[in-house]
């Protein structure tokens, strides 16, 4: 175990006391506050065996306590109103005797906290994403390609080779303007979403679905779920897909644009995007049924697939 027996916010796996056999009463953490070596330090140096385990120290009876101490001196003072809160904290854990001492996951979501790869790419996510992640936890599309999700995550990270972004790491460009509209500074926001030749495919893309305009929108809520629309989970999900389709085809028409002089923004980009993004769909998410000319007519059927 690589936490070697500690808990602590940097580490995954938590110690859950059972019988206390494999615990150390002093040295681990087996309660949310910290190790009671150092939590109650001036009773610590009172105790005659550093390595006690759990059970050393403590037995259940029933729902009763029992202390076995081994004081050097009885505590008084400082150390015995240290010992009170001990005893507090004992009392107030909940733990069963009857089973073994077990380590968790300490990100786990389910009841059981076992480990699961899922609960570690959220933890990832909520460590490199922050806020958004919490607040929009499904960052997470499996009805798409790796390369997508990592497309969103960078354009969120504003992590995109704009022109904007790469003046301020010093790159030397003639001009930090938009290679497409000329209008406007080139970000992150204005290459994927404020560009004219963007918010043409954004306003296509709503008027496919029947979401009405794409007006007020942001990066954020583009990667997000969307919650003035209702829709089943299966739903958001491919309304997801196609949100992020289209910023990657977007950001694609870019390049073309900038490297090799090419535009190609407009209907042809609109089909891409339906093509693809019902590829992707269609072999990703098992759905019964998911017919290619519903989801070209009304894409807005599949928002309540179960
Ligand atoms: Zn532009």
């Amino acid at each position: 175990m690589g936490c070697a027996g500690a808990y602590c916010r940097k580490c995954s796996f938590v110690k859950t006391i059972g019988d206390g056999d494999t615990t150390s009463f002093w040295h681990e953490q087996w309660s949310g506050g910290g190790k009671l070596s150092i939590l109650f330090l001036r009773l610590f140096m009172l105790e005659r065996d550093k390595d006690s385990t759990f059970k050393d120290r403590v037995q259940k009876n029933g729902s009763n306590l029992a202390f076995s101490w081994n004081w050097s001196r009885e505590p008084t003072g400082r150390t015995r109103s240290e010992l009170d809160r001990v005893v507090e904290l004992l009392q107030s854990l909940n733990f069963d005797s009857s089973s073994t001492d077990s380590w968790c996951w300490s990100f786990g979501s389910s009841s059981s906290r076992l480990f699961k790869v899922k609960d570690l790419s959220v933890a990832i996510d909520a460590k490199l994403l922050g806020n958004v992640s919490s607040t929009h936890p499904t960052f997470h599309n499996n009805f798409v390609p790796k390369k997508i999700e990592i497309f969103m995550w960078r354009a969120l990270k504003k992590r995109l080779p704009v022109r904007v972004e790469l003046d301020k790491r010093g790159i030397d460009l003639d001009s930090i303007r938009c290679p497409l509209c000329d209008d406007d500074l080139e970000s992150v926001d204005h290459s994927i979403i404020f560009c004219k030749y963007a918010l043409d495919i954004w306003e296509r893309l709503f008027r496919w679905w029947g979401l009405g305009s794409f007006s007020s929108y942001s990066l954020p809520k583009i990667i997000s779920e969307d919650s003035n629309i209702s829709a089943s989970t299966r739903g958001s999900k491919i309304w997801q897909v196609t949100k992020w389709v289209c910023a990657y085809f977007i950001w694609k028409n870019r390049n073309n644009k900038t490297f090799k002089g090419k535009c190609a923004i407009g209907p042809v980009t609109l089909s891409e995007i339906q093509v693809m993004s019902f590829e992707w769909i269609s072999k990703r998410s098992k759905l019964q049924n998911f017919d290619w000319l519903v989801w070209l007519s009304n894409p807005s059927h599949y928002l309540n697939t179960l």
